[in-house]
């Protein structure tokens, strides 16, 4: 399993989650909240259908696996390599899945482990391989200085309306007077 000739190196300072990650990738604001421990409410409809999910999708091949910073979906053999599968509701969020991914694929690196990944999305029966390229291992390592910074700040950023504002569970928290108008 393990891969003599890939460079050991130590972990980032302060450990970030695969989880901020991807809410990173959404946006920056709900990254904050939810690294400072902000739950957003815990019955929101998307949150429970994502757990409901997780739960249900590829049960026979399921592994759950926790690793420092990190619950895997899925982790499966390949022969020498290992796989780690991501599971999605939805591809609209491919770029923060691909970046939550692709932690997980350095950070397994960084134990010495050669892995590659795969977004699976069984509502659409899509599954797509991921590698961690030197480009996605980059975007990877500047998202983590940015979120380390991010998590730094005393306050989060401002609301700003973004596709995903529709169906995050902090939306009457970032947009009160909204609600409150409606
Ligand atoms: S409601 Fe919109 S701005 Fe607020 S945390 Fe969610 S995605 Fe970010």
């Amino acid at each position: 399993m393990g891969d003599g000739d890939l460079p050991l190196e130590p972990p980032p300072e302060e450990p970030l989650t695969a989880t901020l990650m991807g809410y990173y990738g959404v946006c920056p604001r709900e990254a904050w909240l939810m690294g400072h421990a902000l739950e957003p409410y815990p019955d929101h409809e998307l949150l429970a259908l994502g757990r409901l999910l997780q739960e249900t999708a590829y049960r026979e091949e399921r592994k759950e696996v926790a690793l420092p910073g990190m619950r895997l979906d899925l982790l499966e053999r390949e022969g020498e390599a290992l796989v780690v599968a991501e599971v999605k509701r939805r591809s609209g969020q491919r770029e923060a899945h691909l970046l939550q991914l692709g932690y997980y694929l350095l950070a397994l690196k960084r134990l010495g482990l050669e892995a590659r990944g795969e977004l699976r999305y069984p509502e659409e029966r899509k599954v797509e391989r991921v590698e961690l390229t030197p480009d996605l291992e980059a975007r990877v390592r500047e998202a983590e200085e940015a979120l380390r910074a991010l998590l730094k700040a005393p306050t989060p950023p401002p609301a700003r309306r973004i596709p995903a504002c529709s169906g995050c569970a902090y939306f009457e928290f970032c947009f009160v007077e909204e609600v409150e108008d409606a």
